[in-house]
C-alpha cells in the first residue's frame, strides 16, 4: 500500500466527480466472461475496473477427506486466493488471516442460496483467483462466483450480487476504487440475493446510521446493475436456442443431414460449398429437398446464384467427399469421448491436488495464532522479505505441512465449523469491532429482526419468491 504522503488533495472534484471519473452512484465498468475454463464444471472471468478475477466451479463431488462430509447436505467451499502479482507489492502467497476471512465471509454470502441440501454427502467448491486487484476484489469474486455457480448448474435460489459503498472525502460514494479504499473514511462491502436480501455486511471505518442508510441504497442500485449484467451473459449462453439442424441430425443417419451438420464449414470451405450447391441442384437426389430446407438463408442465397447443375460422375465424387467431412464428424465424437474420459482421470487428480488445498486452508489452531483485530498489513513485512525462490515453493510446502498438522492433532475441520470459535470471533470483528456499534447498523436495516443475530447473512424465504426481480425482467 502507498503511504499517507501520496494521498491526492482530492478525491472528488468541485464538479462532484471522483478522479475515475465517475459521480457518486456509478459503479465501474463490468465485463463478464462465461464458462472460460473446460475442466472446471462452471466458470467465469471478471473484470470491474482495474479488477480481474477468475472463478471455477466444481461439484457437486465426491468429498475429500471424507470425514468432511455432510450426511444430510453438501458443503460449499469457497478458497478467496491473490495472485502474487495481483497487487502493487506483491502479495505473499498462500492463505492470510485476509484471504480466510474473504473466503469465509464469501462461502456465507452464497450458503442461504444454494441448495446443498439436493447433495448430500458432496462438496460444491469455488476456487477464485484474484489476477489483478484494484480494492473490491471480494465483491468482484463474488459476482463472478455466483455466474460461475450458475454456469455449472448448480441449483441456486437466486444470484448473489455484491458492491460496496464507501465514504470518501465526506460522501458516501458507491463502488471504492483503490485510491478511495486507500483514502477514504469507509469502506462497506454487501452481498445481496435478487430480492435485495443481505447475505454479507462488512465495514471498514467511521459511518453514522444515516450515511448507512444512503449507502446501502446506494449500494441496492448498484447490485441492481450488476445482477442485469450477470442474468445477461448468464442468458446469452443458456438461451441460444438449439438449431433444428443438429436435432435432426442426431435422429438419422441420412448422408444430407450429416452434410446439414457440417454447414458450419461452408462458410469457410469453398469445397465445401460446392458441395452444397451440387446436393441442391440434383433433384434426383433423396432428401435434398429437405436438405433445402435445412439450409440457412446466406447459404440458400449463395446456392441460387450457381444455377448450373453439375454432370452425375462429378456429382459422385463430390458426395465421396461430403461423405469425407461426414466421417471427420465422427472422428469429433470419437476425440470428444476421448476427452471426457480423460477429463474424468484428471477430476481424480484434481480432486486430489484441491484436496490438498483445502487443507491448507486455516486449522483452528492456525487462527489462534493469529492475531484477531490486528489488520493484516500489506506492506512488506521482515518475515515476508523472504528469497522468492523460497517463498514461490511456499504454498506447496505449507499444504504439506498442515497435512501433516491435522493428521496429528485428528481436529475436524471445516465441515463443523460451530466448532471453529477463533473464525467467528473475526467474523463480529468484521461487523462489531469497528467505531458504530452493531445494534446501531442493524438498526438501520430494513429488516432488523431478520438480522439480528444472524451473522453477516439471514436465509432466503420461500424458495419461490425469490429471483422475482430477474425473472419479471
Ligand atoms: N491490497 C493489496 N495487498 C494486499 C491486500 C489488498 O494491495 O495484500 C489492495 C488490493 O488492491 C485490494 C485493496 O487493497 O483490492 C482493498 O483490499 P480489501 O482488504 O479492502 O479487500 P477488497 O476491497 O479487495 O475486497
Amino acid at each position: 500500500m502507498s503511504s499517507m504522503s501520496d494521498k491526492p488533495e482530492k478525491l472528488i472534484t468541485d464538479d462532484g466527480l471522483r478522479l475515475d471519473g465517475r459521480r457518486a452512484d456509478e459503479i465501474r465498468p463490468m465485463k463478464i466472461e462465461i464458462g472460460v475454463l473446460s475442466r472446471a464444471d462452471g466458470s467465469c472471468y471478471l473484470e470491474w475496473g482495474k479488477n480481474k478475477v477468475l472463478v471455477g466451479v466444481f461439484g457437486p463431488r465426491e468429498v475429500h477427506p471424507r470425514r468432511t462430509q455432510r450426511a444430510d447436505t453438501a458443503v460449499i467451499r469457497y478458497k478467496y486466493n491473490m495472485a502474487s502479482f495481483s497487487v502493487e507489492d506483491r502479495a505473499r502467497p498462500g492463505p492470510s488471516r485476509r484471504s480466510i476471512e474473504i473466503s469465509k465471509v464469501s462461502r456465507e454470502a452464497f450458503e442461504p442460496v444454494i441448495m446443498s441440501e439436493l447433495f448430500p454427502k458432496t462438496a460444491i467448491d469455488i476456487f477464485v483467483e484474484v489476477l489483478q486487484a484494484d480494492a473490491g476484489t471480494r465483491t468482484a469474486a463474488i459476482n463472478a462466483s455466483s455466474v460461475a455457480l450458475a454456469d455449472a448448474g448448480i441449483p441456486m435460489k437466486g444470484l448473489i450480487t455484491s458492491c460496496a459503498f464507501g465514504k470518501v472525502d465526506g460522501q458516501i460514494v458507491l463502488d471504492l476504487n483503490k485510491e478511495e479504499d486507500n483514502y477514504g473514511e469507509a469502506d462497506f462491502p454487501v452481498a445481496m440475493t435478487q430480492d435485495g436480501e443481505i447475505t454479507l455486511l462488512q465495514m471498514d471505518g467511521h459511518l453514522t446510521p444515516e450515511e448507512i442508510n444512503k449507502g446501502l441504497e446506494l449500494v441496492r442500485k448498484g447490485c441492481k446493475e450488476i445482477l442485469e449484467i450477470q442474468q445477461a451473459v448468464l442468458r446469452k449462453k443458456f438461451e441460444t436456442p438449439v438449431e433444428e439442424t443438429a436435432e435432426e441430425a442426431s435422429e438419422t443417419e441420412d448422408i444430407e443431414n450429416k452434410v446439414v451438420e457440417t454447414e458450419a464449414s461452408f462458410e469457410y470451405s469453398p469445397e465445401a460449398a460446392a458441395i452444397e450447391d451440387s446436393l441442391e441442384g440434383a433433384e434426383e437426389l433423396e432428401g435434398a429437398e429437405e436438405l433445402e430446407e435445412e439450409l440457412t438463408e446466406e447459404s440458400s442465397e449463395t446456392s441460387a446464384v450457381t444455377e448450373e447443375t453439375p454432370e452425375y460422375e462429378e456429382l459422385e465424387e463430390i458426395i465421396k467427399e461430403a461423405e469425407a467431412v461426414v466421417e471427420e464428424d465422427s472422428l469429433e465424437e470419437a476425440i470428444e469421448q476421448e476427452i471426457e474420459e480423460e477429463e474424468g482421470e484428471e477430476a481424480l487428480e484434481e480432486e486430489a491436488e484441491f484436496e490438498a488445498s483445502f487443507e491448507a486452508a486455516p486449522e483452528p489452531e492456525e487462527f489462534e495464532k493469529l492475531e484477531p483485530g490486528k489488520e493484516e498489513s500489506v506492506s512488506g513485512e521482515e518475515e515476508e522479505e523472504k528469497e522468492e525462490e523460497e517463498v514461490m515453493s511456499e504454498s506447496q510446502d505449507s499444504a504439506g505441512e498442515e497435512i501433516q498438522l491435522e493428521e496429528e492433532t485428528g481436529i475436524e475441520e471445516v465441515a463443523s465449523e460451530e466448532t471453529i470459535e477463533p473464525e467467528q470471533e473475526i467474523e463480529s470483528k468484521a461487523i462489531t469491532g469497528k467505531e458504530v456499534p452493531a445494534e446501531e447498523i442493524v438498526k438501520t436495516e430494513e429488516k432488523p429482526e431478520e438480522e439480528r443475530c444472524e451473522g453477516p447473512w439471514k436465509v432466503v424465504k420461500d424458495p419461490s419468491e425469490s429471483g422475482s426481480r430477474g425473472e419479471n425482467e
